[in-house]
């Protein structure tokens, strides 16, 4: 796995949660030259629908249309989210390979126990990353900040990111992952996350946040301190309806 220092790491309890929870943001990164890279944590092998090996290629396919740099699996066990001192080591040497300035994690309180544990298993072990003692052969690293976006659970965002025109590259990602997602030529069995409904519930939910933030789509994220803002009189330009240039 060829993994470089990138901008943003952006971890996944499962192949295709990143993709799902903020996409789109991480493809307007990447067209603002701004370099990221995606950590699966498990091989998503406890999935109903898929192999892990089916599951891999859908979700290396992803990361080449949403533009990321690499793409790398921790294999933490699907169902079972490993977050004992080891786990953590691992989750402090992938911090410490990439040296990430920002960290996307899922939210603590999310629905699947996997998710809830990813929101907490990488904050704690991006802090010990930058413990200088801490050896695992690689430097220490710190990143900024870790923010966390939702795969599932609804929370109130910090803050919000403007997607309209990464949307259609974040749903030609999603489409990747033909064995998970919306597929009526699928002899599959229908799984909640494979239901026409679910996926019209992305769209419904970034038109939603756009709509707040009066764009087209938005995601939102959470984090723990507010990120400051250089211009607050750009930052609200046409949400009242006004010219945005
Ligand atoms: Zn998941």
């Amino acid at each position: 796995m060829n993994v470089e220092p990138v901008d943003i790491l952006a971890f996944s309890p499962h192949p295709d949660d990143v993709d799902l929870g903020c996409g789109g943001t991480l493809a307007a990164l990447a067209r603002r030259g701004r370099s990221f890279g995606i950590v699966d944590l498990t091989r998503g092998e406890m999935g109903t629908r898929g192999t892990p090996e089916i599951r891999e290629s859908e979700a290396r396919e992803a990361a080449r249309i949403l533009g990321a740099c690499f793409r790398e699996t921790l294999d933490l066990g699907d169902g079972d989210l490993r977050t004992d001192r080891a786990a953590e080591l691992r989750v402090v040497e992938a911090v410490r390979r990439a040296r990430p300035r920002l960290i996307l994690a899922p939210l603590p309180a999310d629905r699947h126990p996997d998710h809830a544990r990813a929101g907490r298993l990488v904050p704690e072990a991006a802090w010990y990353a930058g413990l200088a003692k801490l050896e695992t052969g690689l430097p220490p690293h710190r990143p900024d900040q870790v923010i966390f976006y939702a795969a599932y659970v609804f929370a109130p965002p910090t803050f919000l990111v403007d997607v309209s025109t990464s949307f259609a590259t974040k749903i030609a990602a999603l489409r990747a992952y033909r064995s998970q997602f919306f597929d009526e030529n699928s002899s599959e069995p229908e799984t909640y996350v494979s239901s026409k409904g679910f996926f019209d519930g992305i769209e419904a939910r970034s038109r939603a946040l756009g709509r707040i933030a009066n764009v087209e789509y938005a995601e939102g994220f959470v984090s723990n301190v507010p990120p400051t803002l250089a211009d607050p009189v750009a930052a609200f330009l046409g949400y009242e309806g006004g010219k945005k240039t």
